[in-house]
């Protein structure tokens, strides 16, 4: 099973979109208010404790249904819960001299901006025939055909398990969309589908670099990309500093652009690399190492600072998450391999060594057997072969383990040690089909054949 959320966009009268607007714009005060009851009550995220304060005022003063009612404090909490997670991740952090920086968001009780409403399902909205749906608004239900994505619509269609769903607003377009939550059975699938192994890297020239083992490259470049988000970015802050009303209402909409710039380009990317039938290793990033690894803090130059302030930063994890998504509804896999040197490792012998990329250039030369590639292609290399190992547990346990756990020293010292012996074949000669050497290009000519 996996959650996926559906975007559909509606498309209501100028009634109904009054009505939207309504039910909206009171859920959000009623948000806001609650937060003010929560930051007064010792800034209490403590769901229960403050249904029970602010329930009937909800119903009363906000006129807001019973479900709606309940889904308010409960969103309160989460939000306290989340802000005071963060305030304990800062005192931590300069207990052991992280930063000085103390964290201001729960200074004063949080805001909800944006208008939203949270509804649950058959309660307060449901589906209808002829793509129409049902929502509950302050003056009663309002039936609003919709439209979205043809998969999507095809889970709606198929009775797929359909879960709280989320009015959100556009501001630009002044379009009124319902998020829907559901769970879409993945169906469980067989190693023996699989055809297709690949890797994907994702860095600061090429957004994601993609190879298979059958050695068929795709480059996504982020120039253009980078550069748009770049710009975005420098006039966000330049508003930010600026503080007057207007640069603040132009910066909710400078914001949203951006952010939504970097996820188009995100699913886009994405779209692309889940193909059928594949399985796509990503790389585990967690505690890795840092991916912009550019001077900061006091070590940088006054240039240097100004540079990464007017950098905008690219959202790999957000990238990975539509690759695996994707994946899923094409009947592919994705899995995260440990991410350790895989720009160092040489695929062809294995030698690992940070002297393999002289002046840390466009060419990757391995020290000891010499072998020469684009730099850019040795990462995803490296993905791929070790998702190749993922694939043979895979066939040999018939489980699909995630990420091997490498907490612990001596795991990862193991699981390394694994990958130092894996060799790209194929690329040595195109002949080693016929005298396959050692068991991964066996095992790749068997694929080959399917
Ligand atoms: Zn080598």
């Amino acid at each position: 099973m996996q959650v996926i959320t559906a975007k559909l966009k509606l498309n209501p009268t100028a009634e109904q979109k009054d009505a939207l607007r309504g039910v909206s714009l009171a859920y959000r005060d009623a948000l806001n208010y609650t937060s003010q009851v929560a930051f007064a009550a010792g800034k209490t995220s403590n769901g229960t404790k403050l249904q029970k304060a602010v329930y009937s005022e909800l119903r009363a003063r906000f006129g807001l249904g019973a479900q709606m009612a309940c889904n308010v404090p409960r969103q309160v909490s989460v939000t306290y819960k989340s802000l005071w997670t963060k305030v304990k991740q800062n005192v931590a952090a300069i207990k052991a001299g992280h930063t000085k920086k103390r964290y201001k968001g729960l200074d004063k009780a949080p805001k909800y901006i944006s208008r939203t409403v949270t509804l649950n399902y058959q309660r307060d909205y449901s589906f209808k025939s002829e793509q129409k749906v049902s929502i509950n608004t302050l003056n009663g239900r309002i039936i609003v055909p919709y439209e979205g994505y043809s998969k999507h619509l095809q889970f709606i269609a198929s009775c797929a398990k359909i879960g709280a769903a989320k009015i959100v607003y556009q501001r630009s377009s002044k379009t009124y969309y319902l998020m829907v939550s559901m769970e879409v059975s993945t169906l469980s699938i067989d190693p023996t589908k699989i055809t297709r192994i690949s890797g994907v890297d994702v860095g600061q020239r090429y957004l994601a670099v993609e190879v298979d083992l059958r050695n068929k490259a795709k480059f996504y470049s982020g120039k253009a990309a980078r550069h748009k988000a770049n710009r975005y970015h420098k006039a966000r802050k330049s508003l930010q500093r600026r503080g007057t009303r207007s640069a603040k209402r132009k910066l909710i909409a400078l914001s949203g652009r951006e952010r939504r710039f970097i996820a188009d380009t995100n699913h886009q990317i994405a779209k692309q690399i889940a193909r059928p039938n594949s399985l796509i290793g990503l790389e585990n990033l967690n505690g890795i190492r840092e991916r912009n690894k550019s001077k900061s803090g006091k070590r940088a130059s006054k240039k240097q600072r100004r540079a990464n302030r007017d950098k905008a930063k690219w959202s790999f994890a957000e990238l990975h998450s539509y690759i695996d998504y994707k994946a899923n509804l094409v009947g592919s896999v994705a899995t995260k391999v440990p991410a350790h040197y895989t720009s160092q490792s040489c695929p062809k012998c294995g030698h690992t060594s940070k002297a393999n990329r002289p002046n840390k250039g466009l060419l990757f030369r391995c020290e000891c057997c010499g072998f020469e590639l684009h730099a850019d292609l040795v990462g995803s290399r490296n993905i791929a072969l070790r998702t190749l190992l993922v694939r043979q547990d895979w066939m040999s346990t018939g489980i699909l383990s995630a990420s091997p756990d490498v907490s612990s020293n001596e795991a990862k010292a193991e699981v390394l040690q694994r990958f130092s012996e894996l060799r790209w074949s194929l690329d040595a000669s195109p002949h080693c089909i016929c005298e396959p050497s050692g068991e991964l290009s066996q095992r790749w000519v068997v694929d080959d054949k399917i």
